[in-house]
């Protein structure tokens, strides 16, 4: 079993990735992060504990935008909006509901009971403000899907 340090909008890109029908993620050619690595962990029941931050997190390391604990990428639909400050607002935002702190370890079990009461349409249209309506709705559905699909492995594997 592993323990990672991750933003806490990239937990709920994993699992909406994994609801939709991601099983196996793979390599980004272009940005080098570990999307793939620190995803194939968590939804494969390989996660034991979790930390959040919102600074670089293991999934940044090796991405050719992160420098100083900063991701220099911008947003595109947002006109060049910084990507690390746009982050920062959703990754502040998610931990105020969740009434979680940065910098702790989290049992992962426990965070995925967490999300099976906290994920719902109204914190998706309240923290991905700028998304598009059609956007929010696959989110939410996808995320919830994908987290109990997530919670299910991680019961199976403990038997
Ligand atoms: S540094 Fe930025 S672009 Fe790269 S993985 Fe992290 S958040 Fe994504």
């Amino acid at each position: 079993m592993e323990n990672i340090v991750i933003k806490p909008h990239h937990l709920l890109d994993i699992l909406k990735l994994y609801g939709k029908g991601i099983e196996n993620f793979v390599p980004d050619i272009n940005y080098k992060h570990n999307f793939y690595l620190i995803a194939n962990m968590i939804v494969n029941g390989k996660v034991e504990f979790i930390r959040f931050t919102r600074d670089c997190d293991d999934i940044c390391r090796p991405c050719k935008y992160c420098k100083t604990e900063k991701c220099y990428d911008v947003v595109a639909f947002l006109n060049g909006y910084s990507k690390d400050q746009y982050n920062k607002e959703i990754d502040d935002e998610l931990l105020k509901i969740w009434s979680l702190r940065f910098g702790m370890d989290y049992n992962f079990k426990d965070i995925l009971v967490m999300l099976s009461k906290e994920l719902n349409y109204h914190l998706f249209k309240k923290v991905w403000k700028y998304e598009q309506e059609y956007a929010i709705q696959f989110r939410n559905a996808f995320t919830i899907m994908g987290s109990y699909k997530v919670f299910l492995n991680y019961m199976s594997i403990e038997g």
